[in-house]
């Protein structure tokens, strides 16, 4: 019998990633609070759920990609949530990037209902997530992981369990807050070389074969040189995972000061009303402090 599969929350990430799952011939019903958000994957076969207790109730395995902390505990937790509507013998798994706290509460709530539960968030980007080569960082329970293992390699094509639930998300926090930092550093570097007359072809062409060279370098032709800023990966969500790193950095009493600085470039963004453009809209912010405005 094909597995019904459901994905709950289709934004940026999760169409593409639902859209992955329904072109490997499973079962797929889909359903955003936002209607439109559907519509192209149910132009392409997938079932328009009616809510997301509707989903849980019909499907074996249900996914959820959802911005936050907030959303994931108020979707799963909530009365007439995840937990209360999921069929015995079913498996969520939340692929949101969230605190480690939340995966943490929602396990023992799960189980205790006879339902199993993994958080796997990803990396990657909108890229990733069209081309089906995310890296997926998984924490929970083994087997739990095999039942699921195919699903996800309909979307990643590097599954780590990296231990148990919370290690996934305390790892993403980790990741995002050192792609983050190597962003900021990147648009810092542009814009003095910038002033200094050099064009961000050349210092690109240059620093992608050497020392400097890091994963932020594509967003030059990505999004500073067309000065497309349209997410992506929007600065409100990259500002929640900075908040996640900060909080577990505190809590085991790590002194950290990079996540801070990255912070407040992400503050200054979010001031500027620009939450909901990509995190490369910063460079705009940058420009703003060195008398580069553009735009
Ligand atoms: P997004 O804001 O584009 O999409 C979130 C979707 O969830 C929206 O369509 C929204 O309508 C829906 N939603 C919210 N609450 C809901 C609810 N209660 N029921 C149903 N639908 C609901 O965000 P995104 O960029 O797709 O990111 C999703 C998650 O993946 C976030 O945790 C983010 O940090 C993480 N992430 C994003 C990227 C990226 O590049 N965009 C990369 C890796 C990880």
């Amino acid at each position: 019998m094909t597995l019904a599969v459901g994905f709950i929350g289709l934004g940026n990430m999760g169409n593409p990633m639902a859209g992955n799952v329904l072109k490997q011939g499973y079962a797929v019903t889909v359903f955003d609070k936002n209607a439109a958000a559907m519509a192209n994957l149910v132009a392409a076969g997938a079932k328009a759920g009616t809510s997301a207790a509707q989903v849980a109730q019909t499907c074996d395995i249900v996914l959820t990609c959802l911005p936050g902390s907030p959303e994931v505990e108020a979707l799963y937790l909530g009365a007439g949530g995840l937990i209360e509507h999921t069929r015995q013998g079913s498996v969520l798994v939340d692929m949101s990037s969230v605190l480690p706290t939340t995966p943490r509460k929602i396990q023992p709530l799960a189980q205790a209902r006879g339902v199993e539960f993994l958080e796997a968030p990803v990396s990657g980007g909108v890229t990733g997530a069209r081309a089906a080569t995310l890296a997926i960082m998984v924490g929970g329970e083994d087997k739990v992981l095999e039942r699921v293992r195919p699903i996800l390699g309909a979307m990643g094509t590097n599954i780590s369990h990296v231990g148990p639930i919370g290690a996934g998300n305390t790892i993403k926090a980790i990741n995002n807050m050192m792609s983050s930092v190597n962003s900021l550093a990147m648009m810092e570097g542009m814009m003095v070389g910038l002033k200094a007359g050099l064009s961000l072809e050349t210092m690109h062409a240059v620093i992608k074969d050497s020392s400097g060279a890091s994963n932020a370098l594509p967003r030059v032709h990505r999004a500073l040189i067309p000065r497309n800023f349209e997410p992506g990966f929007k600065v409100a969500l990259m500002n929640k995972d900075l908040d996640t790193f900060t909080a577990i950095a505190k809590e085991l009493h790590v002194p950290i000061s990079f996540a801070n600085a990255a912070q407040r470039y992400q503050q200054a963004a979010l001031a500027a009303g620009l939450g909901e453009k990509d995190t490369s809209v910063i460079f705009t912010v940058i420009e703003q402090l060195a008398g580069v405005a553009k735009k």
